[in-house]
């Protein structure tokens, strides 16, 4: 970790006014997370509906992660973000991940990009179950969960497979809370695909500081204000512990 950079950027926190932060699957990996872009968690929206074999398939594999999922804790990347919301210039974390581990951690100001893992919802009726609800149905020995209401056997997350366009709501808002804040903070976030590609590009329009944090290489790295390759929840832990003790470096 290049201390020196981590210690700019919590003088900028020092300094913002409104801090958007986005953060994704390098937060969730900390915390023993299974990557949700594995394809068995990521059928196309096409063959989860017309196959039953990929809807037994996808909630199979659900059921090995569950117990990961249910029991995982916030890790130190999550934790320093609650702490970060308490000292007050923070708008709102945006999150790629689907793991409500942000809330768990005590964040209030959290939007989720790609909708949550823990509801599930009916596409017959609109019904919506937790989780836990569906868990407790495949653990009756069904291999696919089936609507209360109108006997659908089509449930499926909020998350949006390949070939459904993501939330619309939450890609909006994100650009309403981009125009209007001073820092960026992109912490452990997969930058490959639109619409968050541009959000990078779109704060720096709007003459916010733009910084990354992550232990990959990633596609706008040559276009911001500052990037720190370490593990995210360490690299964050570090930056708001500088921040409450006042430290600047220039
Ligand atoms: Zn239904």
């Amino acid at each position: 970790m290049k201390t020196d950079v981590a210690g700019t950027v919590a003088e900028w926190i020092g300094e913002a006014r409104k801090i958007v932060v986005l953060t994704g699957y390098e937060l969730s990996a900390e915390c023993g997370l299974p990557d949700f872009t594995d394809a068995r968690l990521n059928p196309h929206i096409r063959d989860f509906r017309e196959s039953r074999d990929v809807r037994a398939g996808y909630w199979k594999k659900i059921m090995e992660i569950y117990p990961s999922l249910v029991g995982a804790e916030p890790g130190p990347g999550h934790r320093a973000l609650a702490e970060l919301e308490m000292l007050g210039n923070l708008d709102c974390i945006f999150t790629q991940s689907t793991d409500g581990l942000h809330r768990k951690a005590g964040s209030t100001t959290v939007i989720e990009l790609n909708s949550s893992i823990l509801w599930i919802t009916c596409p017959g009726c609109g019904k919506d179950y937790s989780l836990d609800e569906i868990a407790a149905m495949l653990e009756k020995g069904t291999d696919v969960p089936v609507c209360r209401e109108c006997g659908s056997d089509q449930l499926k997350p909020a998350i949006s497979f390949p070939g459904q366009p993501p939330p619309h709501w939450e890609a909006r808002e994100a650009w309403m809370r981009l125009h209007n804040a001073d820092l960026f903070l992109i912490a452990g976030a997969s930058l490959d695909s639109e619409p968050v590609a541009s959000y990078p590009f779109l704060a720096r329009e709007n003459n916010a500081r733009v910084a990354v944090i992550s232990e990959k290489e990633g596609p706008a790295d040559d276009y911001v204000d500052a990037v720190i390759y370490g593990k995210p929840g360490q690299v964050l832990s570090y930056i708001i512990k500088k921040v409450k003790e006042g430290i600047t470096i220039s």
